[in-house]
């Protein structure tokens, strides 16, 4: 399987962009490297009227410092992201390309006025980062609402699916169930 780098998008938790490395690898059966934060792009993707991050230009940014090669390259974001036609995005990924681009902004119970959940923290980052990487693999949305490649819109829905690909998608990509 393709090597994945996961690259933090200072400023975010670096230790928890750390502790997903290893099981964001388990799902996809690969090798996972955590690179140094990358620093400059947040900034340059900030949009003032809105007061959040251009999920698309983060990716270009990304595409800039890690060009099209065979790694999967993941950019970790500790800001709200946008694309201008929504709201908010969790992430956003190039379908079946190199880089995808999530957020742990909204994963976290503490922006809705609930006290802070670690785990669930965890939980819903790893669900995300398999989800924008798994599109990066060339994987649609799934109807197995269990499965990782399920559409999420709210935290609620991230915490109703499970962070590990179904047997349909797994075989999409070449993996045995
Ligand atoms: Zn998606
Ligand atoms: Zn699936």
């Amino acid at each position: 399987m393709v090597p994945i780098r996961i690259v933090p998008l200072a400023p975010v938790n670096e230790e928890l962009v750390r502790t997903v490395a290893g099981p964001v690898g388990s799902v996809f059966r690969t090798e996972v490297t955590v690179e140094p934060p990358l620093r400059s792009a947040m900034d340059r993707t900030y949009d003032i009227s809105r007061g959040q991050y251009n999920s698309t230009d983060l990716i270009r940014m990304l595409l800039e410092r890690y060009p099209a090669g065979p790694e999967k390259v993941l950019g970790v974001a500790g800001a709200d992201l946008f694309v201008p036609v929504l709201t908010y995005v969790f992430g956003e990924a190039q379908l079946d390309g190199t880089a995808a681009v999530m957020s742990v902004y909204r994963l976290d119970d503490v922006l809705y006025g609930l006290e802070a959940d670690p785990v669930k923290l965890f939980e819903r980052t790893l669900k995300e980062c398999v989800h924008e990487l798994g599109h990066t693999f060339g994987l649609l949305h799934c109807r197995d609402y269990d499965c990782a490649m399920h559409a999420s819109t709210t935290v609620d829905d991230i915490d109703l699916k499970g962070a590990g690909l179904c047997p349909s998608c797994l075989r999409q990509i070449g993996m045995q169930p």
